[in-house]
């Protein structure tokens, strides 16, 4: 393949797509310095807020449409966006502009926008910096009405032939606005996982691939392109053979679809009588009914950022206790692990105003926050406390770099149990307590960790970002992202190793236990239990009844000598190659992703 064609980026919504590129280019348009006669200026104002009005009225009218295509989590992006438009301090700040210099509303709006887009680029807080595509997109709309450009609207794309959208930045708005029929791919320059029109193309199965830098300069309009929004991979002006070799792939890709559901309702089970519990991730709601359609024995890792998605404050008690337990009836015969809050690093909600840090994957994130705001920590516990009642509820502390939180966290517990049981409110007693070993820190005083949990979980995400020095969100690193690297492995080995000393269960539940070649690993390593993306859950359950558990042994020994990373990765590979068609499997068989916050 001739590199100088293919382009890196971020894959945030799986799925293939081939299609010409209408390449679009949406600018803030030119604002005129225009001044006003004294007697307009309460006209002017008046246009500001007609125009908010109107602006406000068309994302409602989008929120509605995503309410029916995608669902309630997602529309609430658009409740942020409408208090983005309506939010009175800035609107008095160009208010204020307009009545001081008799400045036009569109010239006073401008103003005011641009310096709040230079504060938000500007911003050392990744909360700020990850919106700074819907305030684009909602000033955009802002200035276009108070020009009065009502015949252009530049969102409305409709394209007569199927097409993949190339664009600098997505908007949420842009995303949902696109038409379906024709629109079979998206591709941007900016844009990360957590970027609110990446989930809302996930939402729409719309193939997406963002953070593909340079992209504008590279995609001509009406030039094809292949794009894989699952490994991120874009390559310009296909061949023929490169086309119809992608096509071979998802109508391969279908087959085996049809053969993984044959094994959904099958034990994970390996042909010499090996058990392996394969658990479900659930980031979102709709994840529950996906985990259990594709098998899942409990949730391994239920994660409760997204609680507070759209949303200014934070969410109750009540809340998250009928939250929790709606998840736990999902699974009314395994156990569901509930993740505290794991706000900050790359998981910034509205609700959660975090300070601005140079460094937030090392900085107060996680545990810390937890611990140091107690009034909303302990919220979460008799959250879970009250789920837990007659369940089999569990709960599990990330990024825990030291004994003295896991003994802080289980004093609280205890306390907030106590108070249940004296305000008579039904609660379990107390629930088991586990830690994710997740820090350098954590592998090292894994056994002193142990005798403080009940359980351990490893969070493969972060401890290959802190091992390797490699920001988990940096799709420039992507390459470098490798949680089968060597020092990886004998990482796994020894928690692995700690963890059964003090007869503890031991489970991975980061993403590297959805990468079918590294969960072999882990099973040749003696991992009995894994919590898998749900849609990853049949590859690994179909390989896991593939591979004999002696020879994944065997190969996991060979694993632990090696010198490179793709070392580790030939010997999997070879072993599974033994024994299934790993064609099947996706494309690069086993690549390490860039692995955004969700
Ligand atoms: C991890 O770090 O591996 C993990 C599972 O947690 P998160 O991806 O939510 O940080
Ligand atoms: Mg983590």
């Amino acid at each position: 393949m001739n590199e100088s064609r293919l382009l890196r980026g971020i894959g945030v919504s799986p799925g293939m797509a081939w299609a010409p590129a209408l390449v679009i280019r949406l600018d803030f348009p030119d604002v005129p310095d225009r001044t006003v006669e004294d007697s307009e200026v309460e006209n002017e104002v008046a246009r500001l807020h007609a125009a908010v009005r109107f602006v406000s009225g068309n994302l409602n009218a989008l929120r509605e449409r995503v309410l029916e295509r995608a669902g309630v989590e997602e529309s609430r992006i658009f409740d942020a966006q409408i208090m983005m438009a309506q939010d009175p301090d800035f609107l008095a700040s160009v208010e204020q502009l307009i009545r001081k210099n008799r400045f036009a509303a569109e010239t006073a709006y401008e103003f005011k926008a641009l310096e709040l887009r230079q504060m938000f680029s500007g911003s050392g807080s990744m909360q700020l910096r990850e919106r700074l595509a819907d305030l684009n997109a909602i000033q955009m709309r802002m200035i276009y009405r108070l020009l009065g450009k009502k015949d252009e609207d530049p969102w409305a794309i409709a394209p007569d032939e199927h097409a993949i959208v190339v664009a600098h930045e997505l908007s949420p708005g842009l995303t949902v606005q696109l038409d379906r029929e024709h629109v079979v791919g998206l591709l941007s320059e900016e844009g990360t996982r957590t970027a609110h029109a990446a989930i809302l193309a996930h939402s729409l199965g719309i193939p997406a691939v963002m953070g593909v830098a340079g992209a504008l300069d590279r995609v001509r309009n009406g030039m094809m392109i292949l794009l894989d929004g699952q490994s991120g991979n874009v390559l310009l002006d296909p061949t023929p053979e490169e086309l119809d070799a992608a096509k071979t792939r998802v109508s391969r890709r279908q087959r085996f679809e049809m053969q993984l559901e044959s094994v959904v309702d099958k034990p994970a089970v390996t042909p010499d009588g090996v058990t392996i519990t394969l658990m479900g991730n659930v980031d979102l709601p709709d994840e529950i009914d996906a985990a259990v359609r594709f098998g899942a024995e409990g949730v391994g890792l239920l994660r409760t950022e997204f609680l507070l998605n759209g949303r200014t404050s934070m969410p109750t008690e009540d809340e998250q206790t009928d939250y929790f337990r709606r998840v736990a009836s999902a699974f009314p015969h395994h156990t569901v692990i509930i993740r505290s809050y794991d706000l900050g690093g790359d998981k910034f909600p509205a609700a959660f105003s975090a300070p601005s840090e140079p460094n937030p994957f090392l900085g107060w994130r996680s545990i810390r926050v937890c611990l140091d705001h107690p009034e909303f920590f302990r919220d979460q516990l008799r959250a879970i406390l009250r789920a837990a009642y007659g369940r089999d509820v569990q709960l599990m502390l990330p990024l825990i770099t030291s004994v003295d939180e896991v003994l802080r966290v289980r004093e609280m517990l205890g306390e907030e149990a106590a108070a249940l049981r004296r305000a008579g409110v039904r609660s379990a007693e107390t629930v088991p307590v586990g830690v994710m070993i997740e820090t350098p820190a954590a592998v090292v005083i894994a056994d002193r960790l142990a005798e403080v949990s009940d359980f351990f979980s490893v969070g493969t995400n972060d401890l290959t970002q802190y091992t390797l020095a490699v920001d988990r969100g940096n799709a420039r690193l992507v390459d470098r992202f490798l949680p089968h690297h060597p020092s990886m492995v004998r990482q796994l080995r020894s928690i692995l190793a700690a963890g059964s000393a003090a007869g503890l269960p031991v489970s991975v539940c980061g993403e590297m236990a959805s990468e079918p070649l590294d969960a072999l690993l882990l099973m040749g390593l003696g991992y009995r239990r894994l919590s898998v993306a749900p849609p990853a859950l049949p590859t690994v359950k179909w390989l896991v009844r593939a591979v004999p558990a002696p020879e994944a042994a065997a190969a996991a020994e060979t694993a632990l000598a090696a010198q490179h990373p793709a070392g580790v990765l030939d010997v999997m590979r070879e072993l599974a190659g033994r024994h299934a068609d790993l064609r099947l499997l996706d494309p690069e068989g086993n690549v390490a992703r860039p692995l955004m916050g969700r």
